[in-house]
């Protein structure tokens, strides 16, 4: 297959799943209100992956078969910016709100996949399986198959004491409570799975916040499966989407990719996806020592550059539509977004000019600019929601639905609504894709993601100061001090 269509994605979730929204399981993910219309976006954005204008650049030939970019292994600088132009290609589909592309998932596996040497450094464990050849025949059945995947790296937590000293809590973190010679069998919840009810398979991994201890060994394991797993089960939060036209929620009737809570009842991982097991000091360092972080960080960092222009091309509609773009103190508002948009870029372009050669011979871009973009871009995003609520305004609560436009009062709507440069129809067709953006559930939903799908943000600075190259300007201190 290596290049899904659309439809074969969609025929691929149809399968005996076990979902639960709103009280009930789901009989087909691809016909449930809620979930339907977001795997309908995602599958039209497989089908696009191939379209003459985007194929070079979202896909690559290799041995005569055709495969997605993010799956490309880099072997040079261009390779590394070839895959940043197809992650941000990816993202401008949706502008940055349908977060969980596959290309994000995909640039992990193909790390780990580079790396697997890695997984084999500590074979402590009995298990009779090689961890390096799981994960490298992992990335080309996921590869072969255009997988989409999502993951799982968090348990829920009882005892926040607990989870502060690197610990989990018993009761309800997932560990393993079994093997025989098929698999090791798990049971437990993990937190959180966007798009896991649409997903062909889920990666459950380690979080890097799992103390090295005996205690913890587990809970220390690394695997992927179908979704379709028996004992398998995922509890979604209600649906931001509700079945609203288009015009009415513009981004919630696209882009819901849904977040689910993945519980595990006693379910059998085949030995062959088990990829890491019984060695939490080589879980807690697998992300960063495979580079498989800084590949995840480079597709987020492209994700977000064309979400904050998006934010600024928003702004820049919703000024000019009242002549407030006139104004220079909206004008100072709107230009602090541009600046972010621009430090985006920039750090984006930093990164790959400076992409090496790593130690499992592929090409990784550098570190420290995108681990800057993972950690300014949860708070800038909060702010640039705040500057569309502080230019909006009562704007975004004038807003009525589609049908008032057809109906009694259809005369006083297409009146009382206009602005300067905008007819009312197109006005609160604007600023409801603006409500979207900054007051709706799908618009909340969207600044709490952008602040923790990557992990809590004082833990992500933390992890930035100690990694910073901070000697060299410490020891200028020190010479001043010194008298140097
Ligand atoms: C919309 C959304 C989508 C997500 N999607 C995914 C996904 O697809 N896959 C996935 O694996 N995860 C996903 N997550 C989960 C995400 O990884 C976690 O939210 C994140 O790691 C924080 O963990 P937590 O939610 O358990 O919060 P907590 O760990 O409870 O953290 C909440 C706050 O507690 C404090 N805190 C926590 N730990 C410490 C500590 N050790 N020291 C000091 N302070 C601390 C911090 O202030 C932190 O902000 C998603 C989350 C959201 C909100």
């Amino acid at each position: 297959m290596s290049i899904k269509t659309g439809a074969q994605y969609l025929t691929s979730i149809q399968d005996d799943r076990e979902v639960w929204l709103r009280g009930e399981r789901v009989k087909d993910v691809t016909q449930a209100p809620g979930i339907q219309r977001g795997a309908a976006t995602l599958a039209s954005f497989l089908d696009r992956q191939v379209e003459p204008e985007f194929e070079d650049k979202l896909t690559y030939v290799e041995d005569g078969e055709r495969y997605s970019m993010s799956f490309l292994t880099p072997h040079s600088t261009e390779d590394v910016q070839r895959r940043g132009a197809a992650y941000y290609q990816w993202a401008k589909w949706s502008n940055g709100m349908f977060g969980r592309t596959p290309d994000y998932k995909n640039a992990s596996v193909m790390a780990f996949a580079a790396a697997a040497d890695f997984l084999n450094q500590n074979h402590s464990s009995s298990a009779p399986t090689n961890f390096a050849d799981n994960m490298r025949n992992y990335y080309h059945e996921a590869r072969q198959n255009d997988y989409i995947l999502t993951h799982t790296l968090v348990n829920p937590q009882v005892n926040a004491q607990l989870a502060k000293e690197g610990l989990s809590s018993p009761e309800v973190a997932l560990q393993v409570v079994g093997e025989n010679a098929d698999g090791i069998i798990v049971n437990g919840a993990r937190l959180l799975a966007t798009l896991g009810p649409s997903a062909n398979e889920i990666e459950v991994f380690p979080s890097t916040l799992l103390k090295a201890s005996q205690e913890n060994i587990p809970y220390a394991f690394a695997f992927s499966l179908p979704i379709a797993s028996k004992g398998l089960r995922l509890v979604c939060r209600d649906s931001y989407d509700d079945g609203k036209p288009r015009f009415d929620t513009p981004l919630a009737a696209r882009f819901e990719e849904m977040d689910a809570v993945v519980i595990f009842e006693n379910v059998t991982v085949p030995w062959e996806r088990v990829f890491m097991y019984k060695d939490p000091l080589l879980c807690n360092q697998a992300f960063a020592e495979t580079n498989a972080v800084v590949h995840m960080m480079h597709q987020a960092a492209c994700g977000k550059l064309a979400k904050v222009e998006f934010i600024v091309g928003l702004l820049c509609a919703m000024a000019h539509a009242s002549g407030k773009d006139k104004d220079l103190n909206v004008k100072g508002q709107i230009a602090e977004a541009m600046w972010a948009a621009e430090t985006i870029r920039a750090l984006i372009f930093s990164a790959e000019a400076q992409a090496e050669q790593d130690r499992w011979g592929m090409f990784v871009p550098k570190r420290t600019p995108l681990d800057t973009s993972r950690n300014i871009f949860p708070r800038i995003y909060p702010k640039l929601i705040e500057a569309v609520q502080l230019l909006g305004s009562s704007s975004l609560m004038a807003t009525p639905c589609e049908a008032d436009f057809s109906g009694e009062i259809s005369a006083d709507i297409e009146r009382y609504f206009q602005l300067t440069n905008l007819s009312s129809r197109d006005r609160v067709a604007l600023f409801r894709l603006a409500h979207d953006v900054s007051v709706s559930g799908f618009g909340s939903r969207q600044v709490l993601y952008e602040r923790f799908y990557f992990g809590p943000p004082n833990i992500m600075a933390s992890i930035y100061y100690d990694l910073y190259d901070k000697d060299e300007m410490i020891g200028r201190v020190d010479n001043v001090l010194n008298g140097i």
